[in-house]
C-alpha cells in the first residue's frame, strides 16, 4: 500500500482457506441453514466457551431476540440495558414488547456501571443485558451477583467479544445466555452471522426451534427413518445461518488466535505511539480481562472539535468513525433521562483503523496523522 492510499477503519481478513471452504460447501450440496457445517460451527463455539450449548443464527440481533424470548418477556417488563452500544441491543428488548431501561456506563471501560444498574432495579425489572463494549467484557461477576440478588436474568451481548476473557474465563461462559456477532466489522466474520450460547440445554433447544419457524431442524429430519412430518409447535422465526456462512466462520474461528494476536499488536503500538499526545485519552483495559479490540476508540477532550479532526484524518487517507451509540439519545426509544458518561463518549469518541491486516507502516502513518490532526486544537 502506497503512502497516499486510504487506510480503512476496518476490513475482514480472508485468504485461501476461506476460498477453499467455500468451494467445498458449494460442492457439498448443503448450502441452507442447520446443515453439517452449522453443527460443526456450533460445536466449535461450544468448545471456545467452555462447553455451553450453541445455536448458529443469522446475526447477533436475532440471537438477542431469541435469548430474550426465552425469558417470556412482555409489555410492562423492564430490562436494564447498557446504554453505550449498537442499538441492536435496545431493539431486541423492544421486539419482545418489554421496555429497555438504559443504564450508564463506566468512564474507563465503557461497560455497564454496576452501581447505576443496582440503582435502576425496580419492581418491574426482570433482567439485565450487559454489553461487552467494543470487545471487552462487562463486569460479569458483580452483574451476576446483582442479578442473583434480585432474581433477574443476565444476558451478555458479546457481539464484539469472541475470544475475550473475564477473570480467566471466556466471554460467553458467564451469563444465562450470550450472543456473538459474525458481522463484517467484528473480529471474525462470515459477512453476516451470529451465535447464541447458553449453559442451559433447554434454553438452547428452545432457541434452536424458534430460529427455524418453531419446528425441529431440517438436518435432524433428513437423517431420520421413514417419512417424518414436521410439526409446528410455536411461532418461530427464520433466523438460520446458511451453511455457506458457517463454512467461512469455521475457518475464521480456527484463525481466531492469530487474528486476535494481530489486533493486540496494533493496539499495543497505538497505546505506545499515542501515549503523549495532548487532547485525547487512550482506551483502558479493565482489571481481570482481555480485550479483543473490535474497535480502538480515542476519547477526545471536550473542547476538541471532533468533526474537524475527522476531516483532517480523512484528508490524509485515514478512515475514522464514531465509537458507538448512546442508546438513550436515539429517538426510537422515546424520551429518556440523560446518561452523562455514555452521552459524552457518543460525542467525543473517534475510532481509528483497527483490523488484523494493518501493517507496522500503516500504524505509524495513523499515529502521525492523529498527532498532526490534533496539533492545531491543543
Ligand atoms: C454489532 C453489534 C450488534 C449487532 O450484531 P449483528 O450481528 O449485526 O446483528 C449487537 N450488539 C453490539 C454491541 C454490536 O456491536
Amino acid at each position: 500500500m502506497g503512502p497516499h492510499e486510504t487506510i480503512p477503519l476496518s476490513r475482514p481478513t480472508f485468504g485461501d482457506e476461506e476460498i477453499d471452504a467455500l468451494r467445498e460447501v458449494l460442492d457439498s450440496g448443503w448450502v441452507a441453514g442447520q446443515g453439517p457445517r452449522g453443527r460443526m460451527l456450533e460445536e466449535a463455539f461450544s468448545e471456545l466457551c467452555g462447553g455451553v450449548g450453541a445455536v448458529a443464527v443469522a446475526n447477533c440481533t436475532a440471537a438477542l431476540h431469541l435469548a430474550l424470548l426465552g425469558f417470556d418477556l412482555g409489555p410492562g417488563d423492564e430490562v436494564l440495558v447498557s446504554d453505550y452500544t449498537y442499538p441492536a441491543t435496545g431493539h431486541s428488548v423492544l421486539y419482545t414488547g418489554a421496555t429497555p431501561r438504559f443504564v450508564d456506563v463506566r468512564p474507563d471501560t465503557w461497560t455497564m456501571d454496576v452501581e447505576a444498574a443496582a440503582a435502576a432495579v425496580g419492581p418491574r425489572t426482570v433482567g439485565i443485558v450487559a454489553v461487552d463494549t467494543l470487545g471487552q467484557c462487562a463486569d460479569l461477576g458483580p452483574l451476576r451477583d446483582l442479578a442473583t440478588r434480585h432474581g433477574l436474568f443476565l444476558v451478555e451481548d458479546a457481539a464484539c467479544s469472541v475470544g475475550a476473557t473475564y477473570r480467566g474465563r471466556p466471554s460467553g461462559s458467564l451469563a444465562d445466555v450470550a450472543c456473538f456477532s459474525l458481522h463484517a466489522r467484528k473480529g471474525i466474520t462470515s459477512g453476516e452471522g451470529g451465535m447464541l450460547v447458553s449453559p442451559d440445554p433447554a434454553r438452547v433447544e428452545q432457541a434452536r426451534k424458534l430460529s427455524c419457524f418453531g419446528v425441529e431442524s431440517a438436518h435432524a429430519r433428513q437423517s431420520a427413518d421413514g417419512l417424518p412430518v414436521p410439526v409446528f409447535e410455536a411461532l418461530g422465526y427464520n433466523y438460520k445461518l446458511s451453511d455457506i456462512q458457517a463454512a467461512v466462520a469455521l475457518v475464521q474461528l480456527r484463525r481466531l488466535p492469530d487474528l486476535l494476536a494481530a489486533r493486540r499488536r496494533v493496539a499495543a503500538a497505538y497505546l505506545a505511539g499515542l501515549a503523549d499526545v495532548p487532547g485525547l485519552t487512550l482506551p483502558v483495559v479493565g482489571e481481570e480481562r482481555d480485550h479483543t479490540w473490535q474497535t480502538f476508540a480515542l476519547t477526545l477532550d471536550p473542547d476538541v472539535p471532533r468533526a474537524e479532526v475527522a476531516s483532517s484524518l480523512r484528508d490524509v487517507g485515514v478512515q475514522v468513525n464514531i465509537g458507538t451509540f448512546a442508546s438513550h439519545r436515539q429517538p426510537v426509544y422515546g424520551p429518556q433521562e440523560p446518561l452523562p458518561v455514555s452521552g459524552g463518549l457518543f460525542d467525543r469518541h473517534l475510532a481509528i483503523p483497527m483490523h488484523a491486516d494493518l501493517t507496522g507502516t500503516e500504524v505509524e502513518r495513523v499515529v502521525l496523522a492523529v498527532r498532526d490532526a490534533l496539533a492545531p486544537h491543543t
